[in-house]
């Protein structure tokens, strides 16, 4: 795709006509933000990146859209940075970048291990941690890991920025708070103090290229006598959006590990789901899933701060 379409001048970008699943649509390709934000206003139209979610969600008529607003050529919006406020990436970075880059390799193993697990190497290439997040799938990989790192997300647009929780921006299947005229600039978490262990786990009906039955992410900050300081675990493909796992963040929260803890965490589990059964998995199973992947993630996140430290 394109398959057919004219093109001319549209501000700094191009527009052409195409056709997805006999659905007629208005192509922009945006080369600045501002011809992003402008093309916004004026066609209210959807923002493309990817097109990995897009596109797929298209051919089935189920994204309503007369225009799209291609933002793939915009550079300021891929990147992968540090600074004192911690680490910041833009929407437009790829699985693949976020796979390649040393500094998550170091503070975010489970972005690395999440990003890792999505589709095929040509998904990995295309497929972005903004459209990830703008798609909004209670399945979405990259989401656990980032509520377990307690993510914030920057949305802009033409009258300006604001930041919020990533946990206040999914609302629930494929709906978020994005507001008309804004895009998702960038997510952002601080960096991990250490001793931390970061782990995000994954359960398929296959290896590879499956959406998941159910995803979990722990991320646990020990303090200085080994104790549990932090906990944060969230879980996907559980609930109608990506959710954040409080009843077993609280029975972890300033504990020393012992055998059962792990166990009575992991059980805890079942007050923060509400799974349904679809043809990936039941709801029951779903919850013995969860719970199994809730100990194997905590157990292994314990371990790897143990190691750190
Ligand atoms: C073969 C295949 C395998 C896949 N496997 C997995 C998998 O294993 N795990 C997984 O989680 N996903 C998987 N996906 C889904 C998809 O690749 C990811 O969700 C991807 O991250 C979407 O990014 P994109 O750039 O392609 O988004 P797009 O398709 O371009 O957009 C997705 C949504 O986000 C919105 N959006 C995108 N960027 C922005 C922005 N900057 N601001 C505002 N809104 C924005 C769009 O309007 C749209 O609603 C797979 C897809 C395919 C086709």
């Amino acid at each position: 795709w394109p398959r057919r379409g004219r093109m001319y001048g549209f501000h700094q970008s191009f527009k052409i006509s195409v056709e997805v699943s006999m659905q007629e649509i208005d192509y922009f390709a945006a080369e600045t933000l501002d011809d992003v934000y402008n093309l916004l206003a004026e066609t209210g139209g959807r923002v493309i990146a990817g097109g990995t979610d897009v596109i797929v969600q298209m051919q089935r008529s189920a994204f309503p859209a007369t225009a799209l607003i291609d933002v793939s050529r915009i550079a300021d919006l891929r990147f992968i940075r540090e600074d004192t406020g911690g680490i910041h990436i833009g929407a437009l970075t790829t699985y693949a970048d976020v796979l390649a880059s040393c500094l998550l390799h170091e503070a975010a193993p489970a972005l690395i291990q999440a990003a890792a697990t999505v589709g095929a190497p040509q998904t990995r290439s295309r497929g972005t941690i903004g459209g990830n997040i703008g798609n909004a799938s209670p399945a979405g990989d990259m989401l656990p890991p980032l509520l377990a790192l307690n993510a914030e997300i920057t949305l802009t647009c033409a009258a300006g920025t604001r930041i919020l929780p990533l946990d206040d921006f999914l609302l629930g299947p494929r709906q978020t708070c994005l507001a008309p005229g804004e895009i998702i600039h960038s997510v952002s978490f601080e960096t991990p103090p250490k001793p931390f262990g970061a782990v995000f786990l994954k359960l398929g009906n296959r290896s590879g290229m499956a959406i998941a039955v159910v995803n979990a992410a722990a991320v646990l900050l020990l303090d200085a006598q080994g104790r549990i300081a932090t906990a944060r675990v969230a879980l996907g493909a559980v609930a109608p959006r990506a959710v954040r796992c409080l009843h077993v963040e609280a029975v972890l929260a300033g504990q020393q590990r012992s055998d059962g803890l792990f166990a009575d965490a992991a059980r805890a589990v079942q007050g923060d789901i509400a799974p349904i059964s679809d043809i990936r998995g039941t709801a029951s199973y779903r919850r013995q899933a969860a719970e199994r992947l809730v100990r194997r993630a905590l157990r292994q996140a314990f371990e790897q701060a143990r190691t750190e430290s």
